[in-house]
């Protein structure tokens, strides 16, 4: 570890004092999933989130394999959101034997309870679907996990209110605040048996997230691990917001429909708040019926609405005053069913579609794909983060035939790329902070690809002047 800056406000070390914690990076380094950092002290072992694996298919074999020394003797996991990237490894931990508490905000137990039991269904259907077709080496093909370590991982679920203290064992303290992300996430606060401090950032919002409030700012520890995801760009939202207005308008005015592939937390109801403000300013006339197709999207739109209902301080007071009118364009259809999901297919005239996958990877977005691509009066709007080797990356790199369901389709109608409803901070924003705080003894960039990880650090020590670091995975350091 490199030598701390002069620091007035760290915590002197008790005269007997234990030993410093260590600290290791298990997961979430030099990828944006799999997020997973142990901090050991001589009493207590806390796994900061527990997420999967996703993407590339290097990287989802890691899901496999038995994470050291935790699942038995970890104490306690602290969860920052719902996202799967995130708490989406939760199931398997409980699986090999983990019984201790869940610690979380009240709507990420809410929300990850809906983002679990949808990660085992396509678990057990991917499993069932490689024992049909053999496409597995594994036989028979086994699930990661399955709905019954879901239910036994929902009865350790242990929701905290946030900016309240509370002790984890004996000397180790956590307090959750705001992240602004996504309903529910935190950035958590670690106190540990020698005084030592520790934060990790999870997720950060963009301060201008349209339904949350922005992050509680940081306040200083003596190690801090911050995400990385969007290290290296910056959001223009006035570009974003006039961008998707005008793929609606020209979509609308040649008489094609509108389908927007998106993440079913967070990203449908920013989507659909948009499509309320548009539908306000009279560029989404009452005649074009909004969709959202997606039972899990659906699912987390209720939480969400009734987060608005009960006036939440996760969100804006603008948005608890003109209540859930504003996630429901009117009119807005939801399609549950299968049934529902096909009528939408067999209507005429403009409709404007949300409906996830949001990279298109799978489920239902792909079925309205496949009708509406071949038609140059139709638009697909690519809202989020595009990921290499996903469909909504083909589309946004201009691919003219995409393939799905064994075969290719052509791609004629226009695509649109507005990655500014993004859910995450950029660069500046991620600076901005940081800057009030006194500086950590060290910074850790993790959750970013190694270009972004590597700007942001450098942007740190050029910026604030911190010890910033990209660690490697595996890689342990004392907290001190
Ligand atoms: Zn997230």
């Amino acid at each position: 570890m490199s030598v701390a800056l002069s620091d007035p406000t760290a915590v002197t070390p008790t005269p007997t004092k234990p030993r410093p914690a260590l600290l290791t990076f298990l997961g979430g380094v030099g990828t944006v999933t799999g997020s997973r950092f142990l901090v050991e002290s001589d009493h207590t072992r806390v796994l900061l989130d527990c997420g999967l694996f996703q993407g590339l298919a290097d990287l989802r074999r890691r899901n496999w394999r038995p994470l050291p020394r935790v699942a038995a003797d970890v104490h306690a996991v602290v969860v920052t959101h719902a996202h799967l990237d995130h708490c989406g490894y939760l199931p398997r931990l409980v699986r090999h034997g983990f019984r201790g508490p869940i610690l979380m905000t009240d709507y990420t137990a809410r929300l990850a309870e809906i983002v679990l039991r949808d990660s085992a269904r396509l678990q057990m259907e991917a499993a069932q679907h490689a024992n049909e077709h053999g496409w597995s080496k594994h036989r028979p093909a086994k699930p990661l996990y399955d709905i019954r370590d879901v239910e036994r991982t929902l009865e350790l679920f242990d929701p905290m209110p946030v900016d309240s203290e509370v002790e984890i064992e004996a000397g180790t303290t956590l307090t959750l605040r705001n992240a602004g992300h996504i309903l529910g996430s935190a950035w958590a606060h670690l106190t540990l048996e020698d005084g030592h401090t520790l934060v990790t950032s999870g997720d950060l919002g963009r301060p201008g997230h349209p339904l949350l409030r922005p992050a509680a700012p940081f306040s200083g520890a003596d190690v801090l691990l911050v995400e990385s995801t969007y290290g290296s760009r910056r959001h223009d939202d006035v570009a974003g917001r006039a961008g998707f207005a005008g793929v609606i308008t020209r979509t609308l005015a040649r008489g094609g429909t509108v389908v927007i592939p998106a993440f079913a937390l967070d990203r449908t109801e920013v989507v659909l708040h948009e499509l309320a403000e548009l539908r306000r300013a009279g560029t989404l006339p009452p005649s074009v019926p909004v969709f959202v197709d997606s039972p899990m999207a659906l699912a987390a739109l209720d939480v969400y609405r009734s987060a608005v209902a009960s006036q939440a301080a996760e969100l804006r007071p603008e948005m608890s005053a003109r209540g859930a009118a504003d996630l429901s364009p009117e009119p807005f259809l939801a399609a549950r069913t299968v049934q529902e999901s096909i009528a939408i297919n067999e209507r005429e005239g403009p409709a404007v579609i949300v409906s996830s996958a949001g990279m298109a990877t799978g489920g239902r977005v792909l079925h309205h794909l496949n009708r509406l691509l071949p038609d140059p009066r139709n638009a697909v709007v690519i809202v989020g983060f595009a990921a290499a080797g996903t469909r909504a990356r083909d589309l946004v790199d201009g691919v003219r035939a995409l393939k799905m369901f064994g075969e290719y389709v052509p791609v004629r109608a226009e695509v649109a790329n507005v990655p500014h409803f993004s859910a995450h901070a950029d660069a500046a924003q991620i600076i901005d902070w940081l800057r009030e705080a006194p500086a950590p003894h060290t910074t850790y960039l993790v959750h970013g690809e190694p270009d972004a990880a590597d700007a942001l650090r450098d942007r740190i020590d050029r910026e604030l002047g911190w010890t910033a670091v990209v660690p490697r995975s595996g890689e342990a350091v004392l907290v001190r």
